[in-house]
């Protein structure tokens, strides 16, 4: 496996590959990698000749600057996880090599759909995510990429970008790996107290009871009955619950049986912010 720091040196060990035609498969990451990463990697080493990992914190996605400085970094550990996992080239660059002019994201339209959910709370985060997704794929030039539904709305954007800017690279999403007791995997699970990891499957569970009431409910009674069961967790703290139409993500207020909704769940445990969703 290799290890690239800067585009040029990543740049020459791809370009030889591509002169041979081989098929390049891309997995972007913020690194502290667990079994969800791993799992994007197995699908892109399966369907690709040369799976390239990147790992990058990227400052411009984060809008709590708390929340960046303590974002778990094992760039060790992972490079044992991929060594082990058929990665080929791992692409870890430093914010000067990404960013040389300016921290700073570019302003993009991905035509409403930053403006539901994430984008509502999470103020310029989709800018910063089209900014970081589109210089890496300029660098990679992957043939596919891979992402994970845990991030639904930002699969769905990384698609719109693509779709907009007509960009030479097919996007994958990939099913949300769980704890065995549900919990979505995530790098910030990490930083969970030990009472607060306790309580955090309830996300889940309550998302499971969501989507069998979604066959009998309205969707109104749904968010109260969601809301209430929040209020018993003294530990959790509901930013938003939202069952929204997975293609355009506005919020669902009558269902409609054409239409194929997801709920989506943002909850503080602690100062932790942890997301899920779940089709319906
Ligand atoms: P991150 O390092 O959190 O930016 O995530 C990198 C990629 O891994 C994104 O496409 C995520 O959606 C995906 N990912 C993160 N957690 C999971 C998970 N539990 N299951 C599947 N994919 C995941």
């Amino acid at each position: 496996m290799n290890i690239f720091h800067t585009k040029s040196d990543l740049k020459a060990y791809l370009d030889a590959h591509k002169t041979k035609n081989k098929q390049i498969g891309f997995v972007p990451t913020m690194g502290a990698l667990h079994k969800g990463h791993l799992s994007l990697l197995e699908k892109c080493a399966q369907e690709n000749d040369i799976s390239v990992v990147s790992i990058f914190v990227n400052p411009t996605q984060f809008d709590n600057s708390d929340d960046l400085v303590k974002y778990p970094k094992t760039f060790e550990a992972d490079v044992t996880l991929l060594e082990a996992a058929n990665c080929d080239a791992i692409f870890a660059p430093s914010v000067q090599e990404i960013y040389p002019n300016n921290v700073a994201a570019s302003p993009f339209d991905f035509e409403g759909l930053e403006h539901e959910m994430e984008g509502k709370f999470r103020q310029g985060h989709f800018n910063g995510v089209g900014t970081i997704v589109k210089t890496l794929f300029e660098i990679v030039q992957p043939h596919t990429a891979y992402f994970g539904q845990k991030d639904f709305q930002q699969l769905q954007i990384v698609k719109k970008m693509v779709q907009i800017q007509q960009l030479p690279v097919i996007i994958k999403g990939c099913k949300i790996h769980r704890e065995k007791d549900g919990l979505a995997m995530s790098s910030r699970n990490s930083r969970l107290t030990d009472a607060h990891r306790k309580a955090a499957p309830v996300i889940f569970q309550i998302l499971q009871e969501v989507k069998n009431k979604f066959k009998v409910d309205p969707v109104e009674t749904i968010v109260k009955w969601v809301e209430k069961e929040f209020e018993k967790q003294p530990l959790l703290h509901l930013e938003y619950f939202t069952i929204a139409d997975e293609k355009t993500l506005k919020n669902c207020e009558q269902k409609d049986p054409k239409i194929q909704y997801r709920a989506f769940i943002a909850v503080f445990a602690k100062e932790i912010r942890l997301i899920d969703n779940v089709r319906l």
